[in-house]
Formats: structure tokens, C-alpha cells, sequence
């Protein structure tokens, strides 16, 4: 069993909100925390393994509103050198978007020890939530993974890629930007899209269409990820509108289809 080493930083991967998906490190490693620093989307079964540490949400969204990132790098330095066992806890793999890479810079200037703990991205918790390999060698060469339009400093690129499963990060409420930019890059209207809200949780809906038909779907329960690639297409997708697939995730994590809207 991994225990927190005092005045160690650890960037650990808190999966995409079933804890049942928390790895044995990570739930080790906030068992002998002092300290967790996490962002809004860790749920609270989650933070419950923090049995004994200090825990602080440090989200941009429903934790400190005016926290910056300046800011969560001074608290995991200055914990730290207080000799703690400081866990920078973020949402699916802290490795995949969410800034990690500025946090590690920070941590590496200031000479304090980090580990990274990965953990299961949004991205697999689409994939198993709709049963589809992203990489299936009959519709897919490649998967890409890349963030919503509307993210901050960030847009997808018009690359080549042709025969990619797209996985779209953040994606936005509004879908039509997105929409645009795959249509921009000569994607096909009848392209199959899925957006998985809240995969891995209880309260998962899956909402699959077309890439024409994409920018009339509604909003869904943050947080919520699109995918959009030939391997996601079913028998019937020519009736495609829009349909949204309630789920619940049973306890072996297996969706089961509850009711159809
Ligand atoms: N590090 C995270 C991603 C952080 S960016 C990871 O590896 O999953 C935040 C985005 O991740 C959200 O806007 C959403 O697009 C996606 N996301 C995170 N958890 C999700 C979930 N349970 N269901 C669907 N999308 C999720």
C-alpha cells in the first residue's frame, strides 16, 4: 500500500465520478493525505477517502469563485514545504486537460517532489458507457482527443484527421460552435455524434445524433462529453434525432437502459 509522503505533492486522477473507478494508489493515497486540493467535478464519495486530511475545493466553478491558478500553485508549495502530504485531486486522468502541466512547472521551479497517479478519463467512461471501442479497426485508425470550442486558449485544430474517433472535451452548452468546426473540417452531416452527460454516474444520459443534427440538441447535466466518429454507428442510425438514453450505472458498472424519452 502507497502511503503520502510528507512534503510530497501527488497529482492524482480521481476517475470520471464512480468511486468504484478510483484506483487502489489513489484511494490509498488520500487515505494518508494531509492535504487535498480538488476541483468541482471530484464527487463526494470520492473526497470521502480523505478520511483524515484537510480537504479544500479549489474549482473555478462552485468552490472559491476567485481562486486562480497562481494561487492553487502557492497553496500546494507552501503546504508542502509545511512538510504535508499534499494531493492535487482532479476529475478522470490529471493528465488530460485541466492544467497539470502548468502545476508541475510550478511544483518543478519550486523543487518540490511530485508523482502523478493516473486515473480513467471521461473519454474511456464514454466508451464503456456505450459499449464501443473508440479504436475499433473497422471504423477507426486513431482517436483524438481535444477541447470544446469555447475552452479558454484552446480550439480544435483542423488537422487531418481523417478516420479518427473525435472525442471532444468540454464541449460547450451551445453545440453549434463544434458543429461548425467539424462541418469546416469536411466531416459528413450524417457523421454519427453521441454526447454522454455524467458518464460513470448514476444519473448518465446518452444523447446520440448526427453531426447535421448536432447543433439542435439541448443542453445536458454538466459535465458532459461529445464523441463523434464512424465507430459510433448503429444499425438505425438513419432515424437519428436526437433521442436521450437514461441510464443508471449498476454496482458492477455495467449501464443498463432504465427509459427512453
Ligand atoms: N481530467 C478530466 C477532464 C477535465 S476537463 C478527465 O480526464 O476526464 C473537464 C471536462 O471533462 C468536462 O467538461 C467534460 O467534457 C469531461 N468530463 C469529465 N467528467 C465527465 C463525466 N463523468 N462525464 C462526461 N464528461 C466528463
Amino acid at each position: 500500500m502507497t502511503a503520502a509522503g510528507p512534503g510530497t505533492v501527488y497529482l492524482v486522477g480521481a476517475g470520471p465520478g464512480d468511486p468504484e473507478l478510483l484506483t487502489l494508489k489513489a484511494a490509498h493515497l488520500l487515505a494518508t493525505a494531509d492535504v487535498v486540493l480538488h476541483d468541482d467535478l471530484v464527487p463526494a464519495a470520492v473526497l470521502a477517502h480523505a478520511a483524515h486530511a484537510l480537504v479544500i475545493n479549489v474549482g473555478k466553478r462552485c468552490g472559491r469563485k476567485n481562486i486562480s491558478q497562481e494561487q492553487i500553485h502557492a497553496m500546494m508549495i507552501e503546504e508542502a514545504r509545511h512538510g504535508l502530504a499534499v494531493i492535487r485531486l482532479k476529475s478522470g486522468d490529471p493528465l488530460v486537460f485541466g492544467r497539470a502541466g502548468e502545476e508541475m512547472d510550478a511544483l518543478r521551479a519550486a523543487g518540490i517532489p511530485f508523482e502523478v497517479v493516473p486515473g480513467i478519463t471521461a473519454a474511456f467512461a464514454a466508451a464503456a458507457a456505450l459499449g464501443r471501442p473508440l479504436t475499433d479497426r473497422r471504423g477507426a485508425s486513431s482517436v483524438s482527443f481535444s477541447a470544446g470550442h469555447h475552452a479558454p486558449g484552446s480550439q480544435l485544430e483542423p488537422a487531418s484527421l481523417a478516420g479518427a474517433t473525435r472525442v471532444i472535451y468540454m464541449p460547450g452548452r451551445d453545440l453549434l460552435p463544434v458543429a461548425e468546426q467539424l462541418r469546416a473540417e469536411g466531416l459528413p452531416g450524417e457523421l454519427p455524434c453521441v454526447i454522454v452527460s455524467r458518464a460513470a454516474q448514476p444519473d448518465q444520459q446518452i444523447v446520440r445524433t448526427t453531426l447535421a443534427q448536432l447543433e439542435r440538441i439541448a443542453s445536458l447535466p454538466a459535465p458532459s462529453i461529445l464523441l463523434a466518429g464512424e465507430v459510433l454507428r448503429e444499425a438505425d442510425d438513419n432515424q437519428l434525432t436526437g433521442i436521450a438514453e437514461s441510464v443508471t450505472v449498476s454496482p458492477t458498472n455495467q449501464p443498463q437502459p432504465v427509459q427512453a424519452e
